[in-house]
């Protein structure tokens, strides 16, 4: 015959089955990630509760005459010494609602469209003081932003976000240094020029189910990678990784060799969308997914094209 401790035994390890299942179950009904690529460094990122945009830079303007110019773009050229416009058209026809953006340094292919998207979003922008001296310069307000250097950990509703100090890219074969910020607020507008780098960031960017490690550059500091853990890691691809020491491999040694790996930045970016992205999918992204899956055979490598959604369950 049961005994009422049975009983009780039994209730009890029903109610803790229950508890337990209740996280799995919110776990479950947990829409999947899904992220958009925008061309550049550029990433609409949403679990269906909030939406994050990196580095989000639809203006694609035709800069300069020289290589990467299509002579089928019947755009007007754009001069580094020019004052930026956005193409506010292209912008709206994308971007209608966002609650962050993640700025991983000032330079105009990762800036120059933040000030409109930020004043017609509202959206926080979490970036450098360059950076967010830019935003002030367009009239963005201070609570709107958040100036930060490496190393923060921010929690937010329904989302944290880690600072990771990086650097970047090796430009001119390893000549390039710009130690250049804005400590003061500049007067916009500004010529595509004027958006310097200011220092260069990663971010580690938490949802409930993923942890995403942004790039938005070919260059990274090994250190401050370790332990990172990013199940989705937005991988900095382009030539200028040539010439750095073992990048492939550090970079997914650094980051315990992600599950999966989108390749970022990697486009030519004077080009409007709709145009081929082929010579630079063979010349860039062919061989670094080679390389990833003699590095880390268990790791997908996605690549993205534009305006296209990768969902992540
Ligand atoms: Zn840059």
């Amino acid at each position: 015959m049961k005994t009422p401790s049975f009983f009780k035994t039994r209730f009890f390890s029903l109610f803790i089955n229950a508890c337990l299942c209740i996280p799995y179950l919110a776990q479950t009904q947990t829409e999947p990630l899904q992220l958009k690529y925008l061309g550049t460094a550029g990433w609409k990122i949403t679990d269906g509760k909030i939406i994050v945009l990196v580095d989000p830079y639809i203006s694609r303007v035709k800069l300069g005459t020289g290589p990467g110019i299509s002579p089928d773009d019947d755009r007007k050229t754009v001069l580094r010494s020019d004052y930026f416009v956005s193409d506010t058209v292209g912008i709206d026809s994308l971007i209608t609602r966002a609650d962050f953006i993640l700025v991983h340094h000032s330079h105009f292919d990762h800036l120059s469209d933040v000030p409109y998207i930020a004043k017609k979003t509202g959206a926080k922008v979490i970036g450098t003081e360059t950076t967010c001296n830019i935003l002030r310069a367009y009239g963005i307000p201070n609570d709107q932003l958040y100036p930060v250097k490496g190393g923060e950990d921010y929690q937010f509703e329904n989302f944290s976000v880690r600072v990771v100090p990086s650097i970047h890219s090796a430009l001119n074969k390893k000549h390039y240094i710009d130690n250049r910020v804005y400590s003061e607020v500049p007067k916009a507008p500004l010529r595509v020029s004027d958006f310097i780098e200011g220092g260069s960031l990663m971010f580690l960017a938490r949802f409930d189910n993923h942890k995403v490690l942004t790039m938005g550059s070919m260059n990274f500091v090994e250190r401050e990678l370790f332990g990172l853990e990013p199940d989705i890691l937005l991988a900095g691809v382009n030539q200028s990784q040539l010439g750095l020491y073992k990048y492939n491999e550090r970079l997914l040694a650094g980051t315990n060799y992600p599950k999966v790996i989108i390749p970022s930045h990697w486009d030519n970016f004077r080009l409007p969308y709709g145009f081929s992205q082929q010579a630079a999918v063979e010349l860039k992204l062919i061989p670094f997914k080679e390389d990833v899956k003699k590095l880390s055979p268990e790791t997908k490598v996605i690549i993205p094209t534009h305006l296209g959604t990768i969902t992540v369950n």
